[in-house]
């Protein structure tokens, strides 16, 4: 017994080592150029003390001291510097390393990365892509279906309630859908106003953590999908299910346009009964009113787990613009959504 509590108090020590500890001298350091750019003397003027030693710095604070390490309220969490929306209360667990820990960003690139080989280890350090702000780690360690780790300073973010009016009510939500090739679908929903993330990755079928190989060539029974989580008080499911009705053929059973297969099936897969019905409402109704000259044939299937794709399938659309599938497949349907949903469309920062 005695034995077990000695490794459990070294693997402890080991474990917050890993975790956050920070050293101020880097070894590479590189200057990208930033859209929010500010000079030393400016930054040390609008940041507090401990914000300008960890954001401008790169210094760590230490652990369980940090404001927001046990906050568990709804809403966005951004950078302290620049107010860049990095990470939602979603995306919060408790990992006990001692700092505010996320399973994964916001999407659209708000979040850049960079080798550290200071501690005399490599790990991967997290900056703000608008400001340049030093944020923390990232580790592969994460406990939920990402398996990612994100260990984030309290210094280096400012939190923003959801609802100033309730806490108690919640106004972001999630739905996982399928449409065919996830790239289409995910270009589409970074658009729409009140989308607060898209993420590309598998649901529905029997393996876990498959690859983008093993859905594509393998018999997994996973679809390919996207994970939107959005703020009711700005859009709806409503809205949402509108949008992916428009720009995808529910009508083709396992394919979509020149992609076949059961990864490309039409499919909602719904957390509750709420999305279930509303789901089900408009499916009937399209059938009904004959929106299509075929029936639909989305499935409706309970969300078990969403895994996340490979990194190069995230914005997809927005790195490969010239690409051919994407000029063919993707533009078209992102033209389709613009015309139709003109009024809904986010506005450019
Ligand atoms: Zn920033």
């Amino acid at each position: 017994m005695k034995h077990f509590i000695i490794s459990l108090f070294s693997f402890s020590v080991v474990f917050i080592l890993n975790a956050c500890a920070q050293k101020t001298n880097k070894s590479t350091q590189v200057e990208p150029s930033f859209s929010v750019s500010k000079s030393d003397a400016e930054w040390k003027e609008m940041l507090s003390k401990e914000q300008y030693a960890v954001l401008r710095k790169k210094d760590t604070e230490r652990p369980y001291t940090g404001k927001l390490l046990y906050n568990k309220e709804k809403g966005i969490y951004k950078c302290a510097g620049c107010g860049n929306e990095l990470f939602t209360d979603e995306m919060k667990f408790d990992s006990h390393c001692g700092w505010p820990s996320f399973d994964r960003e916001i999407a659209g690139g708000k979040i850049i990365t960079e080798k550290d080989y200071s501690l005399g280890m490599l790990r991967i350090e997290i900056m703000c892509a608008k400001c340049g702000g030093h944020l923390g780690h990232v580790f592969g360690d994460g406990p939920t279906s990402t398996g990612k780790r994100y260990c984030v300073n309290s210094a280096s973010l400012s939190f923003e309630k959801s609802s100033e009016l309730s806490n108690s009510r919640l106004t972001t939500d999630t739905i996982v859908l399928g449409g065919g090739c996830f790239w289409c679908v995910e270009a589409v929903y970074e658009k729409l106003d009140g989308v607060i993330s898209v993420e590309s990755g598998y649901s529905g079928g029997k393996i876990p953590n498959p690859t983008y190989k093993q859905v594509s060539y393998e018999n997994t029974g996973h679809a390919e999908v996207i994970q939107i989580i959005f703020d009711s008080k700005k859009t709806s499911l409503d809205e949402i299910f509108k949008v992916f009705f428009t720009v995808h053929d529910p009508t083709t059973l396992n394919m979509q346009g020149m992609d076949v297969g059961e990864q490309y099936r039409s499919v909602i897969f719904y957390r509750n009964q709420q999305q279930y019905n509303l789901a089900r409402e408009i499916i009937d109704q399209l059938n009904k009113e004959q929106v299509y000259e075929k029936p639909v044939v989305t499935q409706l299937s309970p969300l078990n787990t969403f895994y996340e794709a490979e990194d190069y399938h995230q914005d997809y659309y927005a790195l490969n613009k010239t690409q051919p599938y994407c000029k063919m497949v993707i533009q078209p349907k992102i033209e389709k959504f613009e015309k139709l949903f003109k009024n809904r469309i986010k506005k450019k920062e």
